[in-house]
């Protein structure tokens, strides 16, 4: 009887060991809400541009150091990357979150409102945590925190990656880059990487997860369209690239509606901008026109890249004018590893509860793609509008008025102590898949 016993607990034990740890992160979780509160406060009074994150460094390189984790400064600009070696044996997980604010100037009424000014781009501008991720970086403080409490139980290491210049992916290389370029995924190398984003579209703590592209790759686009000057009113002695580039602008609306599979998944190719001419009885020589192309399929992606060139380059040859396409390659899609959000789907469900949704991806973009090119890995969105409020009124991500309910928090930081946790106890024994791709 007695052995039977002993028996049955020795082939629970790993389901047993799994609850106890998450027990224990519940417990250390609960034991950091306030200070994660306090911390985002102070960081969001203190909001600092892309590249420009050092006393938001500085908060958090003494922060993991008063923790005892090994810190390495400087990574990528201002990043900062923490190491926490649990006292067990196992794999290397990392955990992210973005530090920049944006040149937004604050319109919601806080006590904790940012008042802080600067110059961007030769105009004095305000400066405002708009898009949250003054909440990112107190929501992986606070993991931090729980996670180092538990060094003696926990099996494997966790990399803290507090990544600067997220915002300036949109129009030049980001922080991902720079932090990938300084060797922030090896030495320990992760084998897989979670990351979450605040969003006004949800209601406070519900978190959306899902596999596959969510939110978009982001591409610019230049065109510039040569033809031969000449008089407006003999149109027949040159090459009018005005009429060319009007063609290929509507050319350029068949790449998605007509030139790939629309069923596969979405994609938008705009043209915001065309230049062109000084006269109305001028034919210029030139038009240049720019815009952005987004998809949320790698393959799609060079697909349309492709047909993109091929419109824009037959039409002008059509004419007896030259296009000349230029891409360049922004973020690419943040696509969740498939496999990896099964596996920790029961993870997110034990912490989110019925508050778990499947939402629609996004066209916005993201540089924690840079991080999945390499690396498989899953970004949440954490939802932060309270109830009573009009979802379809919430003041988007980069407004003013963009606010964040810190009732979330608390989901945050468990969601990433939890991701963290079950994934080095499921890894435990096995060989890290990680493989550069
Ligand atoms: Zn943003
Ligand atoms: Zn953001």
């Amino acid at each position: 009887m007695r052995l039977h016993l002993l028996l049955a607990l020795l082939l629970a034990a790993p389901a047993l060991a799994q609850s106890a740890l998450s027990r224990e992160v519940e417990r250390h979780a609960a034991s950091v809400e306030a200070k994660v509160v306090g911390w985002r406060r102070d960081l969001h009074a203190h909001p600092e541009l892309s590249n420009q994150e050092t006393r938001t460094a500085q908060v958090v390189a003494e922060h993991l150091r008063r923790l005892g984790l090994e810190v390495r400064t400087g990574v990528g600009g201002t990043g900062v990357v923490g190491v926490l070696r649990g006292a067990r044996p196992g794999p290397v997980v990392a955990l992210r979150a973005d530090m920049d604010a944006l040149p937004v100037t604050e319109e919601v009424d806080l006590p904790f409102k940012s008042t802080v000014r600067t110059q961007y781009n030769g105009q004095e501008v305000g400066v405002m945590h708009a898009c949250g991720h003054d909440t990112h970086v107190a929501m992986l403080m606070g993991a931090a925190e729980v996670l180092a409490s538990m060094r003696a139980t926990l099996p494997g290491t966790v990399k803290f990656i507090f990544q600067p210049a997220e915002e300036a992916s949109g129009t030049g290389p980001g922080g991902a880059l720079a932090m990938l370029r300084d060797g922030v995924l090896e030495n320990p190398a992760p084998s897989a990487i979670f990351g979450l984003h605040v969003f006004s579209g949800y209601r406070t703590g519900e978190v959306d997860y899902r596999p596959g592209g969510v939110m978009a790759s982001s591409d610019g686009l230049s065109i510039v369209v040569r033809g031969s000057q000449t008089h407006g009113a003999m149109p027949w002695a040159g090459v009018d690239p005005i009429v060319v580039a009007s063609q290929i602008v509507l050319g350029l609306q068949t790449v998605v509606s007509r030139q790939v599979d629309l069923t596969a998944s979405p994609a938008i190719v705009t043209i915001g901008s065309i230049t062109g001419g000084v006269r109305g009885n001028i034919i210029p020589d030139t038009v240049t026109m720019s815009g952005t192309i987004r998809t949320f399929d790698q393959g799609m992606r060079q697909q349309i890249h492709e047909r993109v060139r091929r419109v824009a380059e037959g039409i002008a040859q059509s004419a007896g004018a030259t296009a000349e396409v230029k891409i360049s390659l922004g973020n690419g899609v943040t696509q969740n590893d498939p496999a990896l959000v099964e596996r920790m789907r029961p993870t997110v469900r034990r912490v989110a509860g019925k508050g778990m949704v499947t939402g629609q991806s996004t066209t916005t973009s993201e540089d924690f793609s840079a991080f999945q090119a390499r690396i498989p890995g899953v970004f949440l969105f954490l939802g932060v509008t309270p109830e009573g409020k009009d979802l379809k009124q919430a003041a988007p991500n980069h407004s003013p008025r963009f606010f964040v309910d810190e009732r979330a928090l608390p989901v945050g930081v468990r969601l990433l102590s939890n991701l963290a946790v079950d994934y080095l106890e499921g890894t435990k024994g096995q060989e890290p898949t990680a493989k550069p791709r």
